[in-house]
């Protein structure tokens, strides 16, 4: 028997999607009948978000009351490193997420513990467990696997893991946090500005156009275009830079990785590696463009070597 021990995030009242997501993970994760996913929240507020966590297959959940309002990486640190000796789990889940960095790594004081970062892919050969990750970029993916380590700790990406929505009734329990003196204070909660745009790394179908669309009074078309077919519309770095779309909807690597995304149709994007950093993963990519050789078609799926308005017109007639 073993347990995986899932460790949730919240910010501002809310329990943050990858909380659920880690549910999901620690399942598939199940090899034994017996093994156990115990679910760990922490926080003031801890029990306000029981009902949310009580989904099938969690075993139990851990309520882990503290003093603060805000996340506080040295009591995160102190409260899991309780439960991982308490709790003496195979595995760790942790949200790949600004708070964890902040404490994630030095939960690996300990010797033999094995340890991986932004993994979106699990699952055991044999009884070795191996994880999958990005490399060298974004150009490679690295399977990791974690030879005679007692302990492994993971920090998963957000958006990769679907929630699971069926409701049960786990054991709850309670527990004190662990008293530290942090060396950090929190003074007032700042919201990243925000344009009230939509939040493109939870979209499974992206549309993206690049610098083929050559001027800006063509986005509108193409914007129309993506709405028609249901997809989140997004762009390469030049598009965003140019002001014609927000920088929000940039896919990359200073944009934003589309987790969750399945369907990815690439538009006049040649596929730098930067572009592909953040949407190589997507299972299903699409590709338009007018060069047979560009870098894009090398990971596409599927691909057109054509003029992306004359697509553009094809999928409209089909829609139409
Ligand atoms: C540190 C750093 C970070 C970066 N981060 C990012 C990032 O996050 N995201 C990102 O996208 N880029 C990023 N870049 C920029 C990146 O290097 C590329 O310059 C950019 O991705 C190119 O965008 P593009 O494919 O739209 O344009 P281009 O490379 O110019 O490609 C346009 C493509 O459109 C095709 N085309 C032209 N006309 C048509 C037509 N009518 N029909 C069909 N196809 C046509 C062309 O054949 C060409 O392949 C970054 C660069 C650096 C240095």
């Amino acid at each position: 028997m073993k347990t995986i021990l899932v460790i949730t995030e919240h910010r501002r009242n809310e329990l943050r999607p990858i909380s659920l997501e880690l549910i999901t993970a620690a399942q598939d994760l199940r090899q034994a009948g017996d093994d156990k996913v115990v679910v760990a929240v922490i926080g003031n507020q801890a029990e306000s978000y029981i009902p949310e966590l009580s989904v099938q297959g969690v075993d139990e959940i851990i309520m882990i009351k503290d003093d603060t309002t805000e996340f506080d990486p040295d009591i995160y640190q102190a409260t899991v490193s309780a439960l991982i000796e308490s709790q003496q789990p195979a595995v760790v889940l942790l949200p790949h997420s600004i708070d964890s960095l902040g404490y994630a790594a030095t939960l690996v004081e300990k010797s033999n513990v094995g340890f991986a970062t932004d993994v979106f892919q699990l699952e055991y050969d044999g009884d070795d467990l191996v994880a999958t990750r990005a490399g060298y970029n974004q150009k490679v993916n690295v399977e990791i696997d974690f030879p005679n380590k007692d302990l492994v700790i993971l920090t998963v990406r957000p958006g990769v893991y679907k929630p699971i929505e069926e409701s049960a009734t786990p054991v709850v329990s309670t527990q004190q946090a662990v008293s530290v003196e942090s060396r950090s204070k929190n003074i007032q909660f700042v919201e990243l500005a925000s344009d009230g745009d939509v939040d493109i790394t939870t979209s499974e179908f992206m549309m993206s156009i690049g610098r083929g669309i050559a001027e800006e009074d063509n986005v509108e078309q193409f914007r129309e275009l993506a709405e028609m077919l249901g997809a989140t519309l997004g762009c390469s770095r030049p598009i965003a830079d140019a002001g014609w779309l927000p920088k929000s909807r940039q896919v990359g690597q200073s944009g934003k990785v589309v987790g969750a995304c399945k369907l990815y149709l690439a538009m006049g994007i040649s596929g730098s590696i930067q572009h592909m950093a953040g949407m190589k993963h997507v299972p299903t990519i699409v590709a338009v463009n007018t060069d047979p050789n560009a870098s894009i078609f090398t990971i596409a799926k599927y691909g057109i070597v054509g003029d992306i308005f004359e697509v553009e017109e094809e999928l409209r007639d089909l829609i139409g």
